[in-house]
């Protein structure tokens, strides 16, 4: 691939509630490219004020509280889904096109604020986001005009900025810890000399910071009720003043231990207080859940707490106390590694954007220098320091002049076929397990379910279950023109999972040699009319 050096590749959070985008400058530093309002980070909220015509940010957001029913926010809660679409203005919109609308926002910006045109990107997603969601991701870039490089998982993306000053340390396990607004991502990894290396990820669709902000109104709108016998909740726009309202008495209550709610609805006021242990009793189960999903991830991975050197949060509702709290409660640590919540994320997808994409980068050279002197070595000998590294390092570093690094990531969800098993009925066979280190292949012999087949159909499906109900079919591949052949004659069946998440599937006729190859499509599903249709929505759509 060839990229010019100048040329900048954005790294962009795409998150819940906020998103972010950095980039990498000549001199190798990671930066947060402030949106048009000088702000680091940007609302995921989207106004329709006419037809063809919205704002992102925070301008969108105060016109939640005017204008609910105008206003998208938490796409990504629908990412993937694909009868999922909002209607403003008469016109029906997918969450791919919702969120394009954001991506467009914070490219503009970037243009602005760098004075450059920028066509490519790198996105972070949810690590246990599953293919749909990622396709649905890329594809919302394209639709924005983006050509977007890798989609990277978002624990994977904040370990990299936190690990550029820990690369070449023998061994250091981390976990990352990130709750944001909408979702929950826990992952372990492990820094191995100078690899970094996904060892498991787990995490949690439908839970985020909205869930405590949820517990809060309910809470306060029973207190009022109680006071009045009238419920805020009943009407949107009350509800959305009161959801704001409790949304900063939940920030202000991770500093200060009371926060007073005031509310007022038809006519009648109360002022609801709130103490930080009240507010901690609301939300203990949801802390619990973190909990759980933490020592699921120990688990799968045969690793205890005490295996940790430390702990990164990530995801701006890390910063309530009860967070932390829990995370000393079970790991013992009292300190954990903060990188601004808000950022990191972004500053570790313009990392890989340079590690990946852009090999001729002025940057590279003194990423390497650098990680050489604190491995210990002279970096004033590079060549001859070179030679000594691992080998596999070796290879990869000399040819292409990658930064002395390597990103090892696992996949998410199993992946497997639909066979039929002796008694005629179908079963999903699992051939890439969850969790398991990419790129990474497997090969399996199935047989003729019948006597004379012509064809061979695989099914490629994604998520654990052992029917075609519980797990989604992602793909599928057909061998045809084969000879007649009696029942039992052997098909060999090959997945195998890219690096950059892509799973290519082979089916194999054993006998003849005849063969056929697949991608399994992450062009997000929507077909090429529709993606046209979408781009023009999108880019000619007025912002502002
Ligand atoms: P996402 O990536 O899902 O958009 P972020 O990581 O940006 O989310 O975190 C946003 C969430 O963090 C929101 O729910 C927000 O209310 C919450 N949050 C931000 N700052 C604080 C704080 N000081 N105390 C508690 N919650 C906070
Ligand atoms: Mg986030």
């Amino acid at each position: 691939m060839s990229s010019s050096s100048a040329e900048i590749i954005l790294g962009i959070d795409l998150g819940t509630t906020f998103s972010a985008m950095a980039y990498v400058d000549r001199f190798g530093k990671p930066n947060i490219i402030p949106n048009a309002d000088g702000h680091a980070t940007t609302p995921s909220a989207v106004y329709f004020y006419d037809e063809d015509a919205c704002v992102v940010g925070e301008e969108a957001i105060k016109m939640t509280v005017v204008e609910p029913g105008q206003v998208s926010r938490f796409v990504k809660r629908a990412m993937g889904e694909d009868r999922y679409e909002l209607v403003f203005y008469g016109r029906s919109y997918t969450p791919q096109e919702l969120s394009a609308f954001i991506l467009r926002k914070l490219r503009e910006d970037a243009e602005e604020a760098l004075g450059q045109r920028i066509r490519r990107a790198v996105i972070t997603v949810p690590a246990y986001f599953n293919a749909a969601q990622r396709a649905a991701t890329a594809a919302a870039g394209e639709i924005a005009g983006l050509e977007v490089l890798s989609i990277l998982n978002e624990p994977t993306a904040a370990a990299i900025h936190l690990a550029m000053d820990r690369l070449g340390e023998e061994r250091h396990r981390m976990m990352v810890f990130d709750l944001g607004g909408g979702t929950f991502d826990v992952t372990l990894m492990e820094i191995r000399g100078l690899e970094l290396i996904t060892i498991a990820s787990d995490g949690n669709a439908e839970l985020g910071g909205k869930d405590w902000d949820d517990r809060l109104v309910n809470y306060v709108a029973e207190a009022f009720s109680e006071q009045h016998g009238l419920d805020p909740r009943d009407d949107p726009q009350p509800y959305q003043e009161l959801y704001e309202r409790c949304l900063q008495a939940k920030i202000a209550l991770s500093r200060q231990t009371r926060a007073a709610i005031p509310v007022s609805y038809r006519g009648r006021r109360a002022v609801i207080k709130v103490t930080r242990e009240r507010f901690d009793a609301l939300c203990e189960d949801l802390i619990q859940q973190c909990e759980d999903t933490c020592i699921l991830a120990l688990d799968k991975s045969g690793m205890a707490w005490s295996d940790l050197d430390e702990i990164l949060l990530v995801g701006g509702s890390t910063r309530m106390p009860m967070v932390r709290e829990m995370l000393t409660r079970s790991s013992g640590f009292s300190r954990f590694r903060e990188v601004n919540p808000d950022e990191a994320v972004a500053l570790g997808a313009s990392l890989v954007a340079v590690f990946r994409h852009q090999p001729g980068h002025p940057a590279l050279a003194s990423f390497r220098r650098e990680v050489l002197s604190r491995a210990g070595r002279d970096p004033a000998d590079l060549s001859t320091e070179l030679v000594q590294l691992d080998d596999r390092y070796l290879r990869a570093g000399a040819a292409v002049g990658l930064p002395p690094m390597a990103i090892r990531d696992v996949n998410s969800h199993p992946l497997g076929v639909i066979v039929l098993d002796r008694a005629d009925r179908e079963r999903v066979v699992t051939l890439i397990p969850a969790s398991s280190p990419l790129p990474c292949e497997r090969r399996s012999r199935f047989a003729y379910a019948y006597d004379n087949m012509t064809a061979v159909r695989v099914t490629v499906t994604e998520g654990a279950g052992r029917s075609r109900d519980e797990v989604a079919v992602i793909g599928e591949v057909v061998l045809d023109k084969l000879p007649p052949r009696p029942r039992g004659t052997p098909i060999e069946v090959v997945y195998r999972y890219t690096a950059d998440q892509i799973l290519e599937v082979d089916i194999l006729d054993v006998q003849t040699g005849a063969s056929r190859r697949a991608r399994i499509d992450l062009s997000g599903g929507l077909d090429e009319r529709r993606m046209i249709r979408a781009q023009e929505v999108v880019q000619r759509a007025q912002m502002r």
